[in-house]
């Protein structure tokens, strides 16, 4: 069960209006994108879903039960990959269980051989690469409890080739596991690969200021990326973005 519901939500720093009045609707097992610019507040909002911020109006519902500033409802991955550096991989995926008393060996290990880290099981984050970590931080997302995922630019360090494969992964590996995904990027062509629904937020402040529901077919393939329909697709969303008159993007 992952229906969420943002209701209203606003939240300042001091003077400064970063979130204005924000209204969405995440049904279960939906994959949304939540697409704009750097510092235009996608990271506020997942820290006001996730409980870690209080907003200053408005409410968040999880299955129409108020959540609002509570933390420990919903499985958050920050930016950056945050796996324990004295664990092992199987020990990191494993943790959102543990925290809650009920772990599923079996399930990681597969998983963590479904990832291609087969191998790495017991081996400390440091011995991984960028990708690596990406996706082990991913499978304990997955593995968490919680309903709904928060994943937050988990790409945006990758290279190109490295962010291709991850993307991939990614679809597949929610194809199989159907949770729901709330999915922060500034990269247009990433949020029209990965979701159902691309929401566009507007800066200073943000709000909702566009929403599309993404045709494409899937599994998804790198093929899809270079057609002409993708590429339409691209420059209207890209449109929508500008025509704000935004000097970030
Ligand atoms: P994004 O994730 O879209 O890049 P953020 O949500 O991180 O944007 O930041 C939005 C704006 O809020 C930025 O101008 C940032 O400097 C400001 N901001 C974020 N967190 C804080 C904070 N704790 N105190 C003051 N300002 C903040
Ligand atoms: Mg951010």
């Amino acid at each position: 069960m992952g229906h969420l519901t943002i209701q209203g939500v606003s939240k300042n720093f001091g003077q400064k209006e970063v979130l204005q009045d924000i209204d969405l609707d995440i049904t279960e097992g939906e994959f949304v994108s939540i697409l704009g610019p750097s510092g235009s507040g996608k990271s506020t909002l997942f820290h006001v879903i996730g409980g870690l911020l209080k907003p200053d109006q408005g409410s968040i519902f999880l299955n129409d039960q108020d959540i609002t500033g509570k933390r420990g409802f919903i499985s958050y991955m920050p930016q950056h990959h945050a796996l324990f550096p004295w664990r092992t991989v199987l020990q990191n995926v494993l943790l959102g269980q543990e925290l809650q008393g009920n772990q599923d060996q079996q399930k990681a290990l597969d998983m963590i051989q479904k990832a291609g880290l087969a191998g790495y099981e017991h081996s400390l984050p440091d011995a991984l690469s960028g990708g690596m970590k990406q996706r082990a931080s991913f499978i304990r997302a997955l593995l968490s409890p919680q309903p709904l995922i928060l994943l937050d630019e988990p790409f945006s360090a990758l290279d190109d080739f490295t962010r291709q494969d991850m993307q991939q992964w990614l679809q597949d590996t929610w194809m199989e596991y159907k949770r729901t995904i709330l999915f922060i990027t500034h990269n247009i062509e990433e949020a029209l690969f990965l979701s159902d629904r691309i929401v566009i937020l507007s800066t200073k402040p943000a709000s909702v200021i566009k929403q599309f529901k993404v045709p494409f077919e899937r599994p998804r393939t790198e093929k899809l990326v270079l057609s002409n329909e993708f590429l339409e697709w691209k420059r209207m969303v890209a449109e929508n973005i500008v025509r704000q008159g935004d000097d970030n993007v």
